[in-house]
């Protein structure tokens, strides 16, 4: 994939090189922003005591949440941003947590919402309440550049170790070969964050990981790495809120068709993935 527009960051961030870009993925619990808690639950409605949105993310997921530093950027903090304004709500700062420590974080008010990369799913849905959706993704398959190991499907993985993080989608495919017994199950390397997979495959301690293609595309312009195959899974990715805070949620699917319809949404995705994505 190319990028030649001058406005794409991700361009910009291979060439401001892995030490900014991978220094800290904010892995240790909630390490950011003033820890001023979430509204309360319920709370936070149009016409309630406050109508400030504090945020959610998980750092170390290129481009939609990284830090810059000491910054949480991405294509998910401008989006939820542009989002918001488009509303009555104030977004508060931003806390980062482990990708698997959101939905608790969430439903324990720590956040109110959460813009994480998460895909819309069943599960997920028992638990949370989505926006509509924001971005399309399907699980790409990474392994070594140049390297003599390059499968072509998932069970070409059989034998060899395997990585993802935590409680993600990517993870699901991981366990889904592990109960099916095309992988041993001391093959499968769970991971707080996805950096530390890539480095550990880059390191030569597994030989592949099962992660969203657009970052996977992400991680492939920055490090040794390279996109053996890509399995169609057809995620959306969609904003997490209580279920409970139907205000809110209304409240950012609004924002989303305002961000859309204005281009704002258009702009965004250029900056971050380049004009030429879809
Ligand atoms: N989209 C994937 C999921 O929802 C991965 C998200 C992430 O790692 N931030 O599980």
């Amino acid at each position: 994939m190319r990028e030649d527009n001058s406005f794409d960051r991700r361009a910009y961030l291979k060439g401001a090189g892995a030490a900014g870009l991978f220094a800290l993925t904010g892995t240790a619990g909630c390490v950011g922003g003033s820890g001023g808690g979430g509204s309360g639950g319920g709370g936070g409605g149009s016409g309630g005591s406050s109508n400030q949105v504090v945020p959610g993310t998980a750092p170390g997921f290129p481009p939609f949440e990284m830090r810059e530093g000491g910054e949480i950027v991405g294509f998910d903090v401008d989006l939820l941003s542009a989002v918001v304004a488009e509303t009555d709500y104030q977004l508060g700062d931003w806390q980062a947590f482990e990708f698997d420590s959101l939905i608790p974080a969430l439903t324990n008010d720590k956040i109110d919402a959460i813009a994480a990369a998460m895909t819309i799913n069943e599960e997920r849905n028992g638990t949370i309440d989505f926006s509509s959706p924001y971005y399309n993704a399907d699980q790409s398959v990474l392994v070594r550049g140049g390297g003599s190991f390059s499968p072509s499907e998932l069970q070409a993985l059989s034998g060899h170790p395997v990585g993802a993080q935590e409680g993600t989608t990517g993870e699901s495919q991981v366990k889904k070969l592990v109960e099916n017994g095309t992988l041993q199950q001391s093959n499968y390397n769970s991971y707080g964050n996805y950096v530390l997979a890539v480095e550990d495959l880059t390191n030569g301690n597994i030989d592949a990981v099962v992660l969203d293609k657009p970052v996977a595309e992400t991680f492939v312009e920055q490090r040794p790495v390279e996109i053996a195959f890509t399995v169609e899974t057809s995620e959306r990715y969609g904003f997490g809120m209580r279920t409970d805070d139907d205000d809110l949620t209304q409240a950012l699917n609004r924002g989303l068709e305002a961000v859309r319809e204005s281009g704002k949404y258009e702009e965004i995705r250029n900056e971050w993935f380049g004009s030429n994505s879809g």
